[in-house]
């Protein structure tokens, strides 16, 4: 691998159910649902770590913290994020940059994307200015948008060290 930089992508999705935080990006959001799954079921902290992981060609967030491993119930997803860059570091890669986008019908989540930049900034060990989070409905269309999912979406530039 010669090249300076590698690009990756993510996705994800969680079902949303009563009962549940609501965790994205770091951040527990006041709402009366949250996401179901093993983990706390960060829908963006998981885009973003498969993102990072295929632009390493290290394989998907599954493989690496499978859902049937009970290290990993309920773990934050920020502590599976600073692995993750450990991954991609002991292959002398680094973050250059990672933009990302949240699908939800509700709640607003706007008031909430600095923290979340920050938190994510944090758990990866860049600056906040390379972490573009963004939200956007889905129009009313779909699972999404009848509020019982939310998923997100993300792309990681890396860089040789
Ligand atoms: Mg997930």
């Amino acid at each position: 691998m010669n090249e300076p930089f590698r690009i990756g992508t993510g996705y994800d999705i969680h079902p949303l159910v009563e009962g549940r935080p609501l965790v994205l990006g770091g951040v527990e959001i006041p709402f009366e649902k949250g996401l179901l799954g093993h983990s706390d079921s960060d829908v963006l902290a998981h885009a973003i770590a498969d993102a990072l992981l295929g632009a390493a060609a290290l394989g998907d967030l599954g493989t690496h913290f499978p859902d049937t491993d009970p290290r990993y119930k309920g773990i934050s997803s920020l502590e599976i994020l600073a692995r993750v860059v450990e991954l991609i570091g002991e292959r002398g890669l680094l973050v250059a940059n990672i933009d990302s986008v949240i699908l939800a019908e509700r709640p607003r989540l706007a008031p909430h994307i600095p923290e979340m930049r920050r938190r994510l900034a944090s758990a990866l060990k860049i600056d906040i200015e390379r972490v573009s989070v963004k939200a956007k409905t889905n129009e009313g269309l779909d699972a999404i948008g009848r509020g019982e999912a939310m998923a997100a979406q993300a792309v990681a530039l890396l860089r040789k060290k």
